[in-house]
């Protein structure tokens, strides 16, 4: 099974991706997490991407294909993967659409005034990656590994305001692209991480 989680910056792609993949046994693929790790060790693509993420622009689409092609033939993606933060343009979608089936695309919908209430708390950590929000958070520390969580530095206001554009521009065309396949089902991402699971389940079934 490989099902796309799509939707704006801050929508909870990613909280709702991991928890999918934890029920259904499947790896959560974010291309954001992937070039973090890049940029983190300092690689050529890190080095490269880096400017890019930090501007709140896109990767150039083959960067981030290559990162794709080498990800999902390794084993744990077997029996399928949920892709967090790709495709994020058409043809991006249109080569993902030439290595394997997609069975659902998920679209986590929020308004945009929604998306920059809730940056403004996201936090991160710069350790493990782990991604939460100062209201569901005890203290300032990551629960998966104790460091102090930070805030991303494209998660700061201005860039928030620019990865919202470039979402409008290139990523929401997907929408009506994956609408005409049939592969398309919707979800209202307002209000809390339980209530919004249960949709998220609900649309997946
Ligand atoms: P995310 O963690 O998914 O919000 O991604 C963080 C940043 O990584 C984005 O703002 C982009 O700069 C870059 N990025 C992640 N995924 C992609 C993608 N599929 N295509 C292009 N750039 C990406």
């Amino acid at each position: 099974m490989n099902i796309i989680f799509l939707g704006p910056p801050g929508s909870g792609k990613g909280t709702h991706a991991e928890r999918c993949g934890q029920t259904m046994g499947i790896p959560r693929l974010s291309t954001g997490d992937m070039l973090r790790e890049q940029v983190k060790q300092q690689t050529k693509l890190g080095l490269e991407a880096k400017a890019y993420m930090e501007a709140g622009q896109l990767v150039p689409d083959e960067v981030i294909l290559g990162m794709i092609r080498e990800r999902i033939i390794a084993p744990d993606c077997a029996n399928g993967c949920i892709f967090d933060g790709f495709p994020r343009t058409e043809p991006q979608a249109e080569a993902l659409a030439g290595i394997l089936t997609i069975d659902a695309v998920l679209n986590l919908a929020l308004s945009d005034e929604a998306i920059v209430d809730r940056m403004k708390g996201r936090r991160c950590c710069p350790d493990c990656g782990h991604t939460s929000h100062t209201s569901w958070m005890n203290g300032e520390n990551c629960v998966q590994c104790s460091k102090t969580m930070i805030i991303r530095s494209d998660d700061m206001p201005e860039t928030v305001l620019n990865r919202l554009q470039v979402y409008h521009a290139q990523t929401k065309p997907l929408i009506a692209y994956y609408e005409r396949q049939g592969l398309l089902r919707t979800v209202d991402s307002t209000g809390d991480v339980s209530m919004v699971f249960e949709r998220v389940r609900e649309a997946l079934s």
